[in-house]
């Protein structure tokens, strides 16, 4: 069958403003759509950046069969453009796709489609210093359901949008609020996935925290023990010679791979890498912490209120290791760095 999509008008890059970038979507030229109809999946590779019609009883929209993904493309100094780990995005979308009962899409070919779309929208891809082109690998099943069962179509789709750089004025530690109302993802669930149903339900509890003046909330397990994660990042903290971060064990936990990487990192740096349950009251007399994600890499953590108290984390500046990897993981992406475990692939020039 054919596929119809409604072209929505690309603002031509002449006309960005790439010095003051935010993080919203502006249409590029192309996106890159794959299809599952009649068991198997059909890719119509690049195609214009548009609307496509949904079926109002879309499976996406009812019983939340929907996943994305997130990355981005770096240009280096040499004006090569850079991905990371982007095969490391695959695999998680392909695990989450066993988990939610969607047909699996192969990981070269997602790679691949990763690439075809940075590429045919280069002209849109910012300087490191203005930031990056950020990149949303997304499937939610289109097909119609109305009984609670696995939808019989879905879209894989790619798109991309520059955005500006994480840190404006500086890398800077925030605030964040232990949450003990709401919880992010029960252990043996869905957290482990990027499904998308996880980041609505973040959203009412993270609207609180932000009245109150922090930046996200830093969830706990259902017992209020130990930590799990930020809405969207990984946990770290460190105490003398060990940098601990909640092991994956129980499933609550997105694996980034931005923690695997500083994991890694923290092991050539001697440090003592731990993956275990991280407990409440060890916040008290941290040395540091920090978070872990594509958006921003690592981000220091200054203070966190727990139960009404705000605890200042260390001198609730910019942790000595905090500091260390992301300049170190940021060297690597560039290829300023030797890249030892093969984490980035560059895909052509600017
Ligand atoms: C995406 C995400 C992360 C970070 O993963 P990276 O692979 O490092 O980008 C962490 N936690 C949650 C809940 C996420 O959705």
């Amino acid at each position: 069958m054919e596929f119809e999509i409604k072209p929505i008008a690309p603002v031509p890059p002449a006309e960005i403003d790439f010095d003051n970038l935010g993080f919203t979507f502006i249409p590029t030229e192309k996106m890159y759509v794959a299809r599952y109809e009649g068991g198997a999946w059909t890719d119509h590779g690049l195609m214009p950046v548009g609307e496509f019609w949904m079926h109002p009883a879309a499976g996406a929209y009812h019983y939340g069969q929907a996943l994305f993904e997130g990355t981005k493309a770096r240009l280096t100094n040499d004006g090569e453009i850079v991905l990371f780990r982007a095969g490391d995005n695959a695999r998680r979308m392909a695990d989450g796709c066993r988990r939610l009962m969607m047909p699996a899409y192969d990981e070269g070919q997602f790679v691949e489609a990763v690439k075809q779309t940075v590429l045919a929208n280069k002209a849109y891809l910012p300087t490191d210093e203005q930031g990056a082109l950020y990149i949303r690998p997304v499937m939610f099943a289109s097909g119609p359901v109305l009984g609670v069962k696995p939808a019989d179509e879905y879209l894989f789709v790619v798109f991309v949008s520059p955005v500006g750089p994480y840190f404006k004025g500086g890398f800077h530690p925030i605030k964040l609020k232990v949450s003990k109302e709401y919880h992010r993802a029960p252990a043996e669930g869905v957290g482990s996935v990027k499904a998308a149903g996880n980041y609505a339900a973040g959203m009412y509890p993270n609207s609180l925290a932000k009245e109150e003046g922090y930046a996200e909330l830093l969830y706990l397990d259902v017992n209020h023990e130990h930590f799990e994660e930020v809405g969207a990042a990984n946990f770290f903290l460190r105490k003398g010679e060990e940098l601990a971060t909640p092991s994956l064990e129980d499933l609550s936990i997105l694996p980034g791979y931005t923690r695997e990487s500083v994991l890694q990192l923290a092991v050539d740096e001697g440090l003592n890498a731990a993956e275990r349950d991280v407990m409440l009251p060890e916040i008290y007399d941290a040395d540091e912490c920090f978070c872990t994600g594509t958006a921003a890499v690592i981000t220091p953590i200054g203070v966190v209120n727990v139960e009404g108290e705000d605890v200042t984390i260390g001198d609730g500046g910019v942790g000595k290791y905090s500091r260390l990897f992301y300049d170190q993981l940021n060297a690597i992406m560039l290829k300023e760095a030797p890249d030892k475990y093969g984490w980035v692939t560059t895909i052509g020039k600017k």
